[in-house]
């Protein structure tokens, strides 16, 4: 057969990895790689994929690039902002390596038809958020394909791979799992109590030196020539014994930190008590100035928006200046004393605001390093590069077990971390029906705020069909068939409702054959 001259120029692309044992270019030709969200994993992941020749990429992102992106996320340059992420990732993939095919949504995950997800062979999360996480774990359950799961914070980052029930990929061998097991016992065992076995130990060791020269002679070349043969064409699809399964990203989360939102509402309805919320205050104050909530890619905004948010923590300043020093005893201060006292509040709520705080602050944005962000996206890459083959039927090397490892680049240290299966689970484990959610809410809250802070949290539950009760007591403290239990007004304090404890809504009517969740357990956190 005559080649093709686009064949030659690939082949020598990939010239190099086809030297790796095991490795088969036709899976990465024919692989599809589903990156969820094209950050500064993403990116990384995306290019690392292209490079290697994957078939076809598949890119999901609902956000615009933003100059803060730029240190990190490779894929962009100065002048891409405003432009979809995933479009102008896939422009540059395509630059990269012409022969590389790249679908791209501008588009929520939840949103998009679950054939993108069928088609690909393994999903790289890459997302910045909890709800973003869980639902595509869910989907990914439910479809029974492996995740690739990974997030950085600052100089620390973690990485952990899903294999759903039923997905038909081997993770652990229990065999290993076993002598595992069988090993520890017998680091355990004394020679008072098994003198014999030390014994044997020991002429086991006289007799090893001359065992293995022979083996090294006689029996190891020939076990590697067969081992190499029956790993080309071993099928993990005919030996299910062999399967297991993962935790799922859930497993970890049992319970979801409370959404941000919340945090912010909170703020609003009370005084800035923090840094933090001097700026969504300032936020609040610049909508009923100019009619629009400020754009923080445009510089004169968030010039306005600082100005706004310095008025508040000058505020703060002299609220925290006037609680512990009363305005008629700051007149007895010397003008040093007071001084001193300033100079602390100062401390303690840091320095004027800086340009770039803004949309940190606003944006809830966390800590983030191309240095860790690559080391974090390079074992995503080669764990779904594993998966991919292994989708496949090839074993070119076993996923990562444990599941999950945590990065530390402070100390430069890697940390496996045996994570568990939760029987409990809400995404993987038996119990149907329940939900777990944090809420946050002000002090003064009433019982009509549960359901405006459920809904805030994403959760938008009739509150003529949902009941709300003590799950401990049995008290029931909103019921919509009661009058006398129906009154939205009720303060949370004045039903005895403590922070950080739990109640439950369940449903009632016709939402009791409606709602897919038959219970709601929600932890309460005054703020
Ligand atoms: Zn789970």
């Amino acid at each position: 057969m005559i080649e093709k001259p686009n064949d030659i120029v690939k082949s020598r692309m990939y010239a190099r990895q086809q030297l790796i044992d095991g490795w088969d270019q036709d899976i990465i030709d024919n692989g599809v790689i589903m990156i969820i969200g094209v950050g500064a994993l993403g990116c990384e992941i995306a290019k690392d994929f292209a490079l290697m020749g994957i078939g076809k990429l598949i890119l999901v992102d609902l956000d615009t690039i933003e100059t803060s992106n730029l240190s990190r996320q490779m894929l962009f340059k100065p002048g891409d902002e405003g432009r979809p992420k995933a479009e102008v990732a896939a422009e540059k993939l395509k630059e990269m390596n012409p022969y590389l095919k790249v679908d791209f949504y501008f588009e929520k995950l939840q949103k998009l038809p679950m054939s993108v997800y069928e088609e690909s062979d393994v999903i790289v999360a890459a997302l910045d958020n909890f709800n973003a996480r869980l639902d595509l774990n869910k989907i990914c359950l439910r479809l029974k394909k492996p995740m690739v799961e990974a997030g950085t914070v600052g100089f620390e980052g973690h990485c952990q791979i899903v294999i759903p029930e039923g997905s038909g990929l081997q993770y652990k061998k229990k065999e290993s799992e076993i002598e595992n097991l069988v090993q520890t016992r017998l680091w355990e065992i004394t020679e008072m109590e098994y003198p014999e076995y030390f014994e044997a130990q020991r002429k086991i060791e006289e007799l090893e030196e001359e065992i293995e020269i022979i083996k090294d002679e006689k029996i190891i070349p020939l076990e590697k020539k067969f081992r190499k043969e029956i790993e080309m064409v071993f099928d993990w699809k005919h030996a299910p014994e062999l399967l297991d399964i993962t935790p799922c990203y859930r497993c970890l989360v049992p319970i979801p930190p409370a959404d941000d939102k919340l945090v912010a509402a909170c703020t609003l309805k009370g005084l800035p008590r923090n840094r933090n919320h001097c700026v969504i205050k300032a936020e609040v104050e610049f909508e009923k100035k100019y009619g629009h909530k400020p754009d923080l890619n445009l510089n004169d905004e968030v010039l306005k928006l600082k100005d706004l948010a310095h008025v508040e923590l000058v505020k703060l300043r002299e609220r925290v200046l006037d609680e512990n020093v009363p305005p008629e005893k700051q007149d007895s201060l010397s003008e040093e004393e007071i001084k001193e006292w300033k100079k602390n509040i100062e401390d303690t709520f840091g320095p004027d605001y800086k340009f770039e705080e803004m949309e940190n602050i606003l944006g809830n944005k966390i800590a983030a390093i191309q240095t860790v962000s690559s080391v974090i996206a390079s074992i995503q890459s080669q764990e779904a590069l594993k998966l991919l083959f292994r989708v496949n039927g090839r074993n070119i090397g076993a996923p990562m077990d444990p599941p999950y490892v945590n990065y530390n680049g402070i100390y430069g240290q890697f940390d496996h971390l045996n994570i568990i299966k939760r029987e409990d689970c809400l995404a993987c484990g038996k119990i149907e029906g329940e939900e777990n959610v944090q809420i946050v809410v002000p002090f003064d809250a009433d019982v009509g705020y549960i359901f405006e802070a459920m809904k805030i949290t994403g959760y938008e539950l009739d509150s003529e069909l949902w009941m709300i009760t003590n799950p401990m007591t049995k008290e029931i403290y909103w019921n919509p068939y009661m009058p006398s239990l129906k009154d939205p007004n009720i303060k949370l304090t004045s039903l005895k409702i403590k922070s950080n404890e739990i109640v439950s809504l369940t449903p009632l009517g016709k939402a009791l054959t409606e709602s897919e969740i038959k219970k709601y357990n929600v932890i309460i956190t005054f703020m």
